[in-house]
């Protein structure tokens, strides 16, 4: 019977991080464990920066973006001596067991330290759904509807101008927040890296649907294809339509965590303290078919995800 885990945030922070740490800190606390809180992911471990978590540590948290725990990248703990340094912190503090909240780097640093001795468990923390072995990553939803609300803002303002917004959004290298909000926020065209595009043939579609009466445009660009402004520039050039680029940027990964973020990140930080539980690691949590799962991480790591190309060309047929 494990007695004593760690839980940490690594990587770049998404909303429901806060609701996977309470997850863990109070089932593990329920199952009568002592729970350490390590502060700044890998940094915070190879320095010794942990505090022991009680019910009240994370009372309220649930609802707060970011994390508590605060996040970071440690080149440190990419080296021998790194791992070493962390596995030997660990043992000062009795920890068994370790739950990792990031993503796919911080999944690689978890299995080095299972390798090691310590046995980690993986959630998926991140606003980009990028991760190949889950349907859902914690922050996804949230990221999705703070970046719909603010294209809702920007079709108004373009509305009353006849103006056409390019507005660029976050995914890293995928374009799953792309397509979701490109549908979402109604626009006419949805530009991922995943999907080939035109120019031309967008600024002729513009023209037709302007001379039909449609008064203002929207185009999503996936943050992987880029150049939002370069975009906005040639759609002017091309369509004599006024054309404003945005990008939205960090504010993506801030705010207060939506439902489904809440509640996913319960039920992963709930599942990750039970495999512990039983002695196992160098597993990450995941969702398929709606169901919480886990793999082994090597096996997850070499996983692909499919971008979904029939949810794209839907976006397209019903855009005006
Ligand atoms: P995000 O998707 O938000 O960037 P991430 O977990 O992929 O999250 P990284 O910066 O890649 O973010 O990784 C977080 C930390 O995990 C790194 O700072 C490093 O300490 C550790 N890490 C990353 N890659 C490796 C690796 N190949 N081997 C060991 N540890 C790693």
């Amino acid at each position: 019977m494990i007695k004593t885990i760690g839980v940490l945030t690594s990587g770049g922070d998404a909303p429901g991080m806060n609701a996977a740490v309470r997850a863990v800190v109070r089932s593990a606390l329920k199952k009568g464990m002592t729970v350490y809180g390590v502060k700044r992911g890998y940094c915070g471990l190879i320095e010794d920066d942990l505090e022991q978590m009680d019910e009240l540590s994370v009372a309220g948290i649930i609802k707060q973006g970011g994390t508590m725990l605060y996040t970071a990248r440690s080149a440190e703990f990419r080296t021998e001596e790194g791992v070493l340094r962390a596995k030997e912190i660990c043992e000062s503090h009795g920890l068994e067991g370790l739950v990792v909240i990031g993503g796919d780097g911080s999944f690689r640093g978890a299995a080095d330290l299972s390798a090691h001795g310590i046995p980690c468990v993986g959630l998926p923390g991140t606003i980009d759904n990028d991760i190949a072995c889950t349907e859902y990553t914690i922050g996804y939803d949230t990221a999705m509807n703070t970046a719909m609300e603010l294209m809702d803002k920007l079709s108004d303002t373009s509305q009353s101008h006849y103006r056409c917004s390019v507005v660029e959004v976050m995914g890293r290298g995928a374009g799953f927040i792309a397509v979701n909000t490109g549908i979402a926020s109604g626009a006419l065209e949805i530009i991922t890296k995943e999907m080939p595009y035109d120019l031309d043939k967008i600024a002729k579609k513009m023209l037709e649907y302007k001379a039909r009466g449609k008064q203002n445009f929207i185009i999503v660009v996936a943050e992987s294809v880029g150049h939002a402004d370069e975009i906005a520039k040639l759609i002017q050039e091309k369509t004599g339509i006024e054309t404003r680029s945005t990008i939205l940027g960090h504010v993506q990964r801030g705010g207060s965590p939506t439902v489904r973020d809440r509640v996913v990140a319960t039920e992963m930080g709930y599942y990750a303290v039970e495999l512990l539980e039983q002695g196992i690691g160098n597993r990450v949590v995941g969702m398929q078919g709606g169901k919480i799962v886990d793999f082994d991480i090597q096996e997850a790591l070499s996983m692909s995800k499919p971008y979904d190309e029939r949810l794209h060309h839907i976006a397209e047929d019903i855009a005006f």
